[in-house]
């Protein structure tokens, strides 16, 4: 094999910078989101010796406080792991295609979310689906229910 494997693989030039511009900005949204907290994290830090010891109370609230902050911060990184994801599947070629029928997903869609795996009509037959089987689900509880009483 001779061919050199570009990025993007067979997708348009645009699209692959327009899609990598996506991912890329996001990742720096979050970046700066969790260096801004983790500077306010330390600047709490600073405050709270320089006010001496909290009492009990203050100090729950401070840990819950640290918790929220924590799942935040864990949340982001999550998010970045699943940038970092995205980013290499647009290399090899396999981000932005929907994984039910193979479709461009629309750079509107993956504008409002990066890491939809389906394009808008397999997402939304499989909603229908999904809630077809809830109904189902429901309405068999409801036999059962119904069985149960008779
Ligand atoms: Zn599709």
């Amino acid at each position: 094999m001779s061919v050199k494997k570009v990025p993007g693989g067979q997708m348009n030039r645009d699209r692959y910078a327009e899609l990598r511009r996506i991912l890329e900005e996001r990742r720096r949204e979050i970046l700066s989101a969790v260096h801004d907290k983790i500077r306010d994290v330390r600047t709490e830090g600073a405050n709270s010796t320089t006010h001496g010891v909290l009492d009990a109370a203050e100090t729950s609230e401070a840990d819950i406080q640290d918790e929220i902050e924590f799942a935040l911060i864990q949340m982001k990184a999550e998010t970045l792991t699943k940038i970092e994801e995205a980013l290499r599947r647009l290399e090899e070629g396999t981000f932005g295609y929907c994984f039910e029928c193979g479709e461009e997903i629309s750079e509107r869609r993956l504008r409002a979310l990066p890491f939809a795996v389906r394009c808008k009509d397999c997402e939304e037959a499989r909603e229908v689906a999904q809630q077809r089987e809830r109904l189902l689900q429901r309405r068999g509880s409801a036999s059962l229910f119904l069985d149960m009483q008779g």
